[in-house]
């Protein structure tokens, strides 16, 4: 009875910091076994360490961490070290490549390498796959599970530094299979438990963004056509709600890959009920081969020399949504435009039920319906160049569909304005590709390609051969061109008038 006053009315001293007074309370309270129990709960939570001692899997504590502290110290005042290093190398590199298109990165130089560091913001995210780790065969020597070895003098235990540096490499084969681990298991390597601690983080939180990923994944199994970043443009169309599905590959050209998607919601505006997304491919050859039609195109001339490949691929996309929208607006049949996303442009599917329509190659038109899409190609011809002021620029059977009984153009991302520097070889091409098509094709009236130039263009080219008929064009391209150089400004058009003068300028 004593004792008990006395151990009740005492400030018992708690390692935790907090000193608690306990309240004096009667015998009876003391003998009731709920209170003990409750006072054995609330003695072992205080008491518990801060994470369960290291069973498969599980963190270490600080006190195995206060063993090594003196290295963990050094290990973590390298760490601030070489994170300092790296980011005067970052500086370094950032200057070497001040604005130039072409980048050298630096980053095998790093002391840290970057798994934390790697930019997982938004669209920079990358897989990993280490399924097929050759490494992950590779075994340590176990080490015993109560961490004795030998007899007498050499019992080693838990808190041995060795022994514990290698248990933790041998327990990083625990982590998730996508978990890079790098090659170390082969190897005897020491990890410190600061080091293990981290890394078994990092592990868990990949495991979960793994687990994320791998929810959107389920969009469809076409996106295997497109790089990891542009599968993620388009898994955030489909979480924003903007598409339904992505359900297949339309299409895989040389500088892009055509999907069929199911049109979602687009805040007000109302989204096809059937998409085509088309993805503008981001490689450097295919930007090469292009080049050509946009250095030398006024509109983004500007931009092109400070811009990198992949900037400028979106101006691919750009261009084909600024173009449509101009053919839109002029009523030409064409894709309408939905949503540009960096390289990815949404527009309306030319086609029904998945199946786009048949290209004019694939049609296979009767002699009828040849007559009437050679007369809608020649009007929309002359509608691009004087109402939208553009040349298709790659105009052929290939790039026009037949769908709903008539003609409708698409692919006008390489299209320019007359007065581009090529830009009337440009229209010589389409003008040949158009006349050759309806002929064979047996549509008489179609006239000959220098014919359906002048037709289109308002020019009147008289030389009566190809190569002539060329010259006079460069030559007229050669004359906007000087008078760019001379007066600081381009013509604003290609005069249409056979009487007037062959240039009209800007005032
Ligand atoms: P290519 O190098 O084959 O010409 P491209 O990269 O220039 O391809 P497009 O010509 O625009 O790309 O599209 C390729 C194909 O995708 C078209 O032939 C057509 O079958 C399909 N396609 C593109 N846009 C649409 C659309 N809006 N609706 C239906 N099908 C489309
Ligand atoms: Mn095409």
């Amino acid at each position: 009875m004593e004792q008990v006053a006395i151990i009740t009315t005492e400030t018992r001293p708690s390692p935790w910091g907090v000193n608690k007074p306990v309240n004096q309370c009667s015998l009876a309270d003391v003998m009731s076994e709920q209170l003990a129990r409750e006072l054995q709960l609330e003695e072992e939570s205080h008491c518990a360490p801060q994470e369960a001692l290291s069973d498969e899997g599980s963190f270490l504590t600080g006190d195995d961490i206060a063993t090594s502290s003196d290295e963990v110290l050094a290990q973590m005042l390298q760490m601030q070290f070489d994170k300092e290093y790296d980011a005067q190398l970052l500086r370094e590199e950032r200057k070497f490549n001040g604005d130039s298109k072409v980048s050298i990165s630096f980053e095998n130089y790093r002391k840290v390498q970057p798994y934390e560091e790697s930019d997982s913001s938004g669209d920079e995210v990358d897989w990993q796959d280490t399924r097929h780790d050759p490494y992950k065969a590779v075994k340590p020597t176990p080490t015993p599970k109560k961490g004795f070895i030998g007899k007498g003098k050499d019992i080693t235990t838990k808190h041995d530094e060795v022994v514990c540096g290698r248990k933790n490499t041998a327990r990083m084969e625990n982590f998730a299979p996508e978990f890079q681990v790098g090659d170390g298991i082969g190897m005897d390597l020491k990890l410190s438990n600061q080091v293990f601690n981290a890394l078994k983080q990092h592990s868990i939180s990949e495991q979960r963004r793994s687990a994320r990923l791998h929810d959107k994944k389920e969009v469809s199994t076409a996106e295997k056509a497109v790089d990891p970043k542009t599968r993620l443009l388009l898994y955030k169309m489909v979480n924003a709600g903007t598409l339904d599905t992505i359900n297949g590959c339309v299409s895989t050209g040389k500088e892009s890959v055509v999907f069929h998607a199911s049109g979602g919601r687009l805040e007000d505006q109302e989204v096809p009920a059937e998409c085509a997304l088309k993805v503008f491919k981001t490689t450097l050859n295919e930007f090469k081969n292009r080049d050509k039609y946009i250095k030398d195109d006024y509109r983004f001339k500007d931009r092109f020399s400070k811009l990198n490949p992949r900037k400028i691929i979106r101006m691919w996309a750009e261009k084909e949504k600024h173009n449509l929208k101009r053919m839109q607006k002029a009523g030409i049949p064409c894709p309408e435009v939905v949503l540009l996303k960096k390289h990815v442009l949404v527009m309306s599917f030319i086609g029904k039920d998945q199946v786009p329509a048949p290209t004019l190659k694939e049609a296979k038109l009767g002699l009828e319906d040849s007559i009437q899409a050679y007369h809608e190609v020649l009007s929309m011809m002359k509608q691009l160049y004087d109402e939208c002021n553009l040349v298709h620029a790659d105009l052929s059977e290939y790039n026009m569909l037949w769908h709903d009984g008539k003609v409708w153009l698409i692919d006008v991302s390489q299209s320019v304005e007359p007065t581009h520097p090529h830009g009337l070889e440009f229209l010589y091409r389409d003008c040949r590709n158009v006349s050759q098509f309806f002929q064979k094709a047996g549509v008489t009236e179609t006239p000959n390609e220098r014919e359906l130039f002048n037709i289109v263009s308002g020019l009147n080219i008289t030389s009566d051969n190809q190569a002539d008929f060329l010259a006079e064009i460069e030559a007229l391209e050669k004359l906007n061109e000087s008078h760019v150089q001379n007066h600081g400004k381009k013509i604003s058009a290609f005069h249409k008038d056979d009487e007037g003068p062959p240039l009209m300028y800007d005032e």
